[in-house]
C-alpha cells in the first residue's frame, strides 16, 4: 500500500510517499522560511505563490527519492484543512489532479489529524489515546477512543502556544519562527518572572496564553521605559515554565478524566525540549498510558504526517471526488457539544 501525500497548508510545500501507513519512503519538505522572515510573519499570498513554484518539483523528487512511479501508488491523501485557504487550494489541486490522472482514490485529510499520526511513523498508535497538539494556529486536547474518531475536549480560547512564542520572540528581537531560539535561552536561564499561569485551576480542559504574551510584553515594555536590563534567559525561562506549566497540568487533568493507553505529544511546539522533558516526568506516574512524543524531525508541518493519516483514513473509507474544496477553518468533532 502506497500513499502519495501532500502538505501545503501554511508555509513548508511537502509531498511524501508512505508505505503500510507506517514507513516513509520519502518526504520532501521546501520550507519558505526565508521568504517570510523579513515580515516577522507568513504571508498568505506569498505562501501561495511559493507553493506553485515548489510542488511540481516536489512530487518529482517524492517519487524519484522513493523510487516509486505513479503506476506502484495505492491513493492520494491531502491537506484540506485547517490552514491559509489560498495555501490548502495548491496541495488540494495538485492531489485532485494526479488522483484523476492516475485514476486513484483520494483521501482528505485533517491538517491536525496528520500531526498526531506523525506518531504512526515510529510506533503503532493504541488507542483510546490522547493527543495534546500544540503547533502555530493551535492548541488542543483530542480524545481518540478509536482510531479515526478525534474528538476535541480542550483547546486555547485566545492565542496557540507557538502563536505566543512567536510574538514574544519578536519582543526579545528573535525572527520568526521563534520557538526554538527562545527554548534555548529558556534553558539558560531561570523562572524568576512568575508569569500568570491563565486558567490553570480552572475545572475544565482549555488554555489562554494571550494573558501571559501581554504580561511578557508588559514587563518588557515597563523596564525599557526606566532603563532596566533585563535577563532575557530569565526572561525565556519564565515564559517557557509558565506554557509548560499549563500544558502539563491540564493534559494531566485530561488523562484522569480519560484514561488512555497512550498520550501522543505532536505538533510544531512538539519540539520544545522543556515540554519533552516535563512531559516524559509527569507521564510516568500515569501507569497504563503510554508517553509518545512525534520525533523532531516530524514535529513541524510535513507530508509524511499526512500520510500516515491518510493510510489509516483510506481503509475507513474516506473520499472525496473532483469537488473538494480547502477547507481553512476545518474543525473535528467537539466530545460533548455544550462543552463549548
Ligand atoms: P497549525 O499546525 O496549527 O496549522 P502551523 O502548521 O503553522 O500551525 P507548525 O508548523 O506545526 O504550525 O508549528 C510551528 C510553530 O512551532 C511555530 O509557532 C514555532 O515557533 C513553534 N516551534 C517550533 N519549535 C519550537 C520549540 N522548540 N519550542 C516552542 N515552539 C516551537
Ligand atoms: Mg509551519
Ligand atoms: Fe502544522
Amino acid at each position: 500500500d502506497l500513499v502519495l501525500s501532500f502538505e501545503t497548508s501554511c508555509d513548508e510545500t511537502s509531498v511524501a510517499v508512505i508505505e503500510n501507513g507506517n514507513k516513509i519512503l520519502s518526504n520532501i519538505v521546501a520550507t519558505q522560511i526565508k521568504s517570510h522572515q523579513r515580515f516577522g510573519g507568513v504571508v498568505p499570498e506569498v505562501a501561495s505563490r511559493h507553493h506553485i513554484e515548489q510542488i511540481t518539483g516536489c512530487i518529482e523528487d517524492a517519487l524519484r527519492d522513493a523510487d516509486v512511479t505513479y503506476d506502484d501508488l495505492t491513493s492520494v491523501a491531502v491537506t484540506y484543512g485547517p490552514g491559509l485557504v489560498g495555501a490548502l487550494l495548491i496541495g488540494v489541486t495538485a492531489a485532485k489532479a494526479v488522483a484523476w490522472a492516475h485514476n486513484l482514490p483520494l483521501v482528505p485529510v485533517n491538517h491536525l489529524a496528520g500531526h498526531i499520526y506523525a506518531a504512526r511513523l515510529v510506533e503503532p498508535i493504541e488507542f483510546p489515546a490522547m493527543a495534546l497538539v500544540v503547533s502555530g494556529g493551535h492548541t488542543e486536547l483530542v480524545y481518540m477512543p478509536e482510531e479515526d474518531k478525534f474528538e476535541i475536549i480542550g483547546e486555547t480560547r485566545d492565542d496557540a502556544a507557538g502563536e505566543a512564542y512567536d510574538k514574544i520572540g519578536r519582543v526579545l528581537g528573535i525572527n520568526y519562527p521563534a520557538g526554538k531560539p527562545v527554548d534555548e535561552l529558556a534553558h539558560q536561564g531561570k523562572d524568576t518572572f512568575k508569569f500568570p499561569r491563565a486558567m490553570d485551576s480552572d475545572d475544565n480542559f482549555d488554555f489562554s496564553f494571550s494573558g501571559l504574551k501581554s504580561a511578557f510584553i508588559n514587563t518588557v515594555h515597563h523596564a525599557d521605559q526606566i532603563h532596566e536590563e533585563l535577563s532575557r534567559e530569565d526572561l525565556a525561562a519564565s515564559f517557557q515554565q509558565a506554557v509548560v506549566d499549563v500544558l502539563a497540568d491540564k493534559t494531566q487533568r485530561a488523562l484522569k478524566e480519560f484514561p488512555v493507553k497512550q498520550l501522543i505529544l505532536a505538533g510544531g511546539v512538539a519540539a520544545n525540549k522543556g515540554l519533552r522533558e516535563r512531559l516524559t516526568k509527569e507521564i510516568a506516574s500515569f501507569k497504563d498510558t503510554k508517553l509518545e512524543l512525534v520525533p523532531l524531525s516530524l514535529c513541524g508541518d510535513n507530508a509524511a504526517m499526512i500520510g500516515a493519516a491518510g493510510e489509516m483514513l483510506y481503509r475507513h473509507g474516506a473520499r472525496a471526488d473532483a469537488t473538494l474544496n480547502a477547507d481553512p477553518g476545518l474543525e473535528f468533532e467537539w466530545l460533548a457539544d455544550e462543552a463549548k
